[in-house]
């Protein structure tokens, strides 16, 4: 079995015994809260978080699996739909960070929209985790280099040390500790294949303290090398 498959099947099937556990620690919390002593509640209290994060663990393993298992065939759609699709999947994060996200024209592109979504969904959703003391503002731009279209998405948050650039696109590669930061480090994984699979490439430019910008690019769509 290749490793991609067995990602997904070890972590589907880890979805549903791990349910069974949330179910009885829910139920142990609900009946027992307030009669067991402090020792006890706390335990619970970490068990209870331990299985939350296993549950987005194993989300993300789902998805960064499903990228070449779920693909779907190209087709035409303006990269705006994208973007707005994004920013109702990410409504509460952007109301509740007091963020904003702008753009400036985009093309239309040929590719598979929800993986499109899905790489413009953590980007943006990145840009706002990873804030600074500013509020966050996310700003999308696409310019035309020869027979390509380079998207941009810049940010005004923490930054990344140069030093980084190229190990945060490995899966699991984290550079801020879940107390800092609650996340996976599966997202940028996912970013990259799925912008392999249409057949661009991914990189960051980002100093500390300044923000960053991740460029993607998008071949046009003769260029496609993945359609039949
Ligand atoms: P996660 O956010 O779940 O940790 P990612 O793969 O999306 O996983 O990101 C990997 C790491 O790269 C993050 O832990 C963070 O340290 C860094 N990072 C990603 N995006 C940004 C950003 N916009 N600004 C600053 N750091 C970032």
């Amino acid at each position: 079995m290749e490793l991609k498959q067995f990602a997904y099947v070890a972590s589907h099937d880890l979805q549903s015994p791990l349910r069974s556990i949330s179910g009885f620690v829910q139920l142990l919390k609900l009946e027992y809260e307030g009669k067991l002593d402090e020792q006890a509640q706390d335990w619970i209290g970490r068990t209870v978080r331990a299985i939350a994060q296993m549950q987005t663990l194993i989300r993300d393993l789902l998805s960064y699996s499903r990228v070449d298992a779920r693909s779907r065939p190209f087709v035409q759609i303006p990269f705006i739909e994208i973007v707005n699709d994004a920013r109702t999947l990410l409504e509460s994060s952007i109301h509740d960070s007091g963020g904003q996200v702008t753009w400036g024209p985009l093309p239309d592109v040929m590719g598979d929209r929800s993986q499109l979504v899905q790489l413009i969904q953590n980007l943006i959703g990145n840009g706002l985790a990873y804030r600074s003391d500013k509020p966050p503002h996310i700003h999308i731009t696409a310019d035309r280099s020869g027979e390509e279209w380079v998207f941009s998405v810049r940010d005004n948050g923490i930054g990344i040390d140069p030093k980084h650039h190229e190990q945060i696109f490995e899966i699991f590669k984290r550079l801020h500790n879940q107390k800092e930061h609650p996340g996976t480090g599966i997202g940028l994984a996912v970013c990259r294949r799925v912008v392999n699979r249409h057949g661009g490439r991914i990189w960051v430019e980002s100093e500390l303290g300044h923000g960053s910008t991740f460029h993607f690019t998008i071949p046009e769509e003769k260029e496609r090398p993945n359609e039949q």
